[in-house]
């Protein structure tokens, strides 16, 4: 590595250290994309074939929500911040805290690319299908069973009107609860969310992550995430300090 570029990469780490207490982690859990390259954000690999989630959600939605969908938001999330250069040079988790209601493009688009970066790890194919260790002592004194964490976060889901977001989130210290955002809202943001909080799993329930294979049945597609369902992700970022 050439001592420039070895610079850059260590004060781009340094930076997203200083800039990301709220989800500081291991170099292995940044989310791909996560910190714009040269002031570009990029859209990040899925990490599976869109074949590899069949039966529970089909290869054409895993296909257009990823390359179509998901390439859009880094789009024009890009086009915004260009617009804004207020925004430039920063990690995806420093922007959310700081967007409120003014910030419609940050807001839609970067709430977007984010939602759906940590959607697409949230996810996977032969996962455990249970979670393990710290998180699911943390998952049993919040819900008692798995089984009731399953059931209030269907009806989570279940009662998002519209677009939107269901998650399960960590709180400063440690404490699990289940949260829905409108649209691309995500608990990152601060000045909007309802309940603030650093996000474990989110699913997604806009129509374009379901309609072609469950049509108006949401309810069946909330099942099917439950196998699907990356627990071994959702570990290493609720132990992420
Ligand atoms: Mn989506």
């Amino acid at each position: 590595m050439e001592k420039r570029e070895f610079l850059k990469a260590g004060s781009l780490m340094v930076a997203a250290t200083l800039v990301d207490p709220l989800f500081a982690c291991t170099p292995s859990l940044k989310l791909t994309g996560i910190m714009p390259t040269d002031g570009v954000f990029t859209l990040p690999a899925l990490g599976y074939a869109f074949t590899a989630l069949e039966p529970h959600i089909d290869a054409m939605t895993m296909e257009i929500h990823h390359d179509r969908h998901h390439a859009a938001y880094v789009s024009k999330l890009n086009e915004a911040i260009k617009a804004t250069p207020a925004w430039a040079d920063q990690s995806l988790e420093a922007m959310m805290p700081k967007v409120t209601a003014a910030d419609a493009a940050i807001r839609n688009h970067g709430g977007g690319h984010y939602n759906h970066s940590l959607f697409w790890t949230s996810i996977a194919p032969g996962g455990a299908t249970a979670p393990a260790g710290t998180l699911r002592d943390a998952l049993l004194a919040a819900f008692g069973t798995l089984d009731e964490f399953k059931k209030k976060f269907t009806a989570a889901a279940t009662s998002v009107f519209g677009s939107g977001w269901a998650w399960l989130c960590a709180d400063p210290s440690g404490k699990l609860f289940i949260t829905t955002t409108p649209n691309q809202d995500n608990p990152l943001m601060t000045q909007l969310a309802k309940e603030p909080g650093k996000p474990i799993l989110g699913l997604d329930v806009w129509e374009h992550a379901y309609y072609l294979k469950y049509q108006n049945k949401r309810a069946d597609y909330i099942n099917a995430y439950y196998a699907i369902i990356n627990w071994d992700a959702a570990a290493t970022r609720y132990n992420a300090k």
